[in-house]
């Protein structure tokens, strides 16, 4: 019954051309990877989908730190944190990020897990108790949904960037405890969150503002430290989750928060508790990639990803120009996340595959992932790119665009 039952749900998936395909990479994470096709056989790609923002991933001093971090701790850490899975090593790095929080949360302190999506759990359940009421942005990360499905809190969503919505929402709040709960950069849009105002309406109506800021951490900012420091934010009632998988290349997360919010997630925060802890190894490698992310390989990284993305968007303009009634547009982004929306799911899929054969990988991302009739191609730039690729990919777009509007 039940292989009956799935099977139906899966002919349903690919009934309206939503099926996911895992891929297998055959060589490390760069601009340039062998990935297998359908056919099992691997071609090398020019890739435009990984949050490897930095290039921080093939980097040969991560390299280093990884087989030193191994040779000093070995393997995993055996335990949860609080039973002895915490070591000198995840010290460093949460000390590390409580630094450089510190001119934006006053009192910071630093909490690291395994994944942003456990952080994210972490912070809105744990905060999201019954006396409070979490008020969501409506294009927010399915980890922070999710948070927000295990919460006690009274939920409520406002629509993309809508301050005034919110606003309004807030005042009419009896919520003893209120939370506004945001991404900082929209992972499927590329855009910005208007962190200044958001902050400002927290202040006003007694709110706390809890930003993920997986996509903007180690990419914005003069420092790399992401949005707060991008709109040079600073308040108590700041909490900020990142993640250590995107542009810090490698895997893990963090909070950052007032240290008696820090203390309240080590006591009751589940996932933190009953998980556990992160290899040390992964951790002394992480200190490595914050002194990246800070020194000269962030500083030009950055200036890097700033150029390939007017490059991006210049060349998409004059394209766009010459093809309007394909109805194809690119959202407005200052980010590295440059999505191209095209419309239906199938003629998606299609430009992606066309693409591919072309040898050059931008995922198709569909809906649920984003709003029905908005399927686009999540282009997504790192330092690591030439101004040869990204030219190569607006020419293979120019090429498909062309055969759409025959
Ligand atoms: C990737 C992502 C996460 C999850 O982080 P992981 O470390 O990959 O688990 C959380 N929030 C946003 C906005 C993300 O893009």
């Amino acid at each position: 019954m039940l292989l009956e039952h799935v099977q139906g749900k899966l002919d349903a998936l690919a009934a309206q051309s939503l099926t996911r395909f895992l891929r297998c990479a055959d060589s490390g994470t760069a601009p340039r990877q062998r990935v297998r096709g359908p056919d099992g056989v691997s071609r090398e790609l020019l890739m435009f989908c990984s949050n490897d923002y930095l290039g921080l991933a093939a980097h040969p001093q991560l390299r280093q730190a990884l087989i030193e971090g191994a040779q000093r701790w070995g393997g995993g850490s055996g335990a949860s944190p609080l039973v002895s899975g915490h070591s000198a090593a995840h010290e460093a790095v949460a000390h590390t990020l409580a630094q450089w929080y510190a001119p934006h949360i006053p009192q910071a302190r630093a909490l690291g897990f395994c994944t942003g999506y456990m952080a994210n759990l972490a912070v809105v359940t744990a905060l999201g108790d019954a006396e409070a009421e979490l008020f969501c942005e409506s294009l927010n990360h399915a980890s922070l949904i999710d948070g927000a499905r295990l919460a006690r809190a009274k939920v409520s969503r406002y629509p993309h960037a809508d301050v005034a919505q919110l606003d309004a929402q807030l005042a009419a709040s009896s919520a003893k405890i209120k939370l506004i709960v945001t991404d900082a950069v929209f992972s499927m849009d590329g855009e910005i969150a208007p962190l200044p105002q958001l902050l400002a309406l927290a202040e006003q109506h007694d709110a706390w503002l809890i930003v993920d800021d997986a996509h903007g951490f180690g990419v914005l900012g003069q420092h790399g430290r992401g949005a707060l420091e991008h709109f040079g934010l600073c308040s108590p009632r700041i909490i900020l989750v990142g993640t250590l998988g995107k542009a810090a290349g490698l895997a893990g997360a963090f909070v950052v928060a007032h240290d008696t919010i820090l203390e309240y997630l080590l006591q009751s925060a589940r996932n933190y508790i009953f998980s556990t802890a992160s290899p040390p190894a992964l951790e002394h490698a992480l200190l490595s990639a914050l002194a990246l992310i800070e020194g000269e390989a962030g500083q030009q990284g950055r200036a890097q990803l700033q150029a390939r993305q007017a490059q991006l968007k210049a060349g998409m303009a004059a394209l766009l120009a010459r093809h309007r009634r394909l109805g194809w547009y690119l959202i407005d982004s200052d980010t590295p996340v440059q999505p191209l929306v095209v419309g239906g799911n199938a003629e998606v899929m299609q430009l992606a595959a066309r693409l591919e054969q072309a040898g050059i990988r931008v995922p198709g991302i569909r809906p649920p992932t984003v709003a029905p009739g908005t399927a686009r191609l999540r282009i997504t730039l790192c330092a690591a790119h030439t101004e040869a690729d990204v030219q190569q990919l607006l020419d293979e777009l120019a090429a498909a665009a062309q055969e759409a509007a025959a």
